[in-house]
């Protein structure tokens, strides 16, 4: 899964040695240029890789129009089937499967802008092999049993759920926040979530013309990140007119201490 697809992402996923084939759905937030320019490309390069199955891209009505006037003329017969899914600028849940539910939310940028939550559903837990043989569990009791259920046996016992399973690993939440004026109606909609990301395209000596390009500030990064109960945060989204993001860190990190700075080619675990 993808979110957003500026100018550079292909040569990003060729150095990161990213399988081109396994990309599946692309999610975007705005139709600004560097959130989006790099897309036509990236489907045509699919389609000279010989691409098999789908790539679903989600975006707003006006975005699919766009795309699938420049997709069509650039690659006229893909191979492979690219599914446009409307996103609506009020938000809901775009995707979901077994594991998985992304749910697009509000920005609020220059422009209609959503971010992405990315929530594991809950796990299974994990039988105790020897409890279960003990027992004599019946083959069809324990999906039951992995979702939480006690068993019953046939005299009627109760044998707890907590005796005959061992805990769930964690399921991991991440949302992304892209282009946004603070705002603390985003830290509601992220609220809860473990990994934040949030763009941090100035420092507080700028706030005022964050404020007037639909930015935000590295502190106001952290404090959606402190609001939300956030256990970690990543910025991303630095102007240009910076030599480096130390003090967009030093901002961040004096509200919200477990800060990353996010740079091309960085790997997180999510666990
Ligand atoms: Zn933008």
């Amino acid at each position: 899964m993808m979110i957003d697809c500026g100018e550079g992402t292909q040569l990003a996923m060729r150095r990161m040695k990213l399988r081109f084939s396994r990309l599946s759905h692309i999610f975007i937030s705005h139709l600004h240029g560097d959130h989006v320019l790099g897309l036509p490309g990236l489907l045509s390069t699919l389609a000279l890789h010989g691409k098999t199955g789908r790539v679903t891209v989600h975006t707003f009505p006006e975005g699919i129009d766009l795309l699938q006037r420049v997709v069509s003329f650039f690659c006229r017969e893909p191979g492979y089937e690219i599914v446009y899914e409307p996103v609506s600028y009020d938000g809901g849940i775009v995707y979901e499967d077994n594991a998985l539910t992304v749910e697009a939310f509000r920005l609020y940028h220059r422009v209609p802008c959503v971010g992405y939550v990315f929530r594991e559903k809950a796990k299974p837990r994990h039988l105790v092999g020897d409890m279960v043989k003990f027992l004599e569990i019946p083959i069809s009791k324990l999906h039951g049993i992995k979702m939480g259920d006690d068993f019953v046996k046939p005299d009627g016992t109760v044998i707890p759920n907590g005796r005959i399973t061992k805990p769930a690993d964690p399921s991991v939440s991440y949302a992304y926040c892209s282009d946004t004026v603070y705002d603390p109606r985003v830290a509601a909609a992220v609220k809860g979530i473990d990994t934040v990301y949030h763009e941090a395209t100035y420092i507080d000596a700028d706030m005022s013309k964050a404020h007037d390009r639909g930015h935000a500030t590295a502190s106001e990064a952290a404090r959606i990140a402190l609001e939300a109960g956030a256990s970690r945060l990543i910025l991303g989204h630095y102007s240009k007119s910076y030599e480096n993001e130390s003090r967009h860190l030093a901002e961040a990190s004096a509200i919200f201490p477990n800060t990353i700075l996010a740079n091309e080619g960085l790997t997180i675990d999510l666990l």
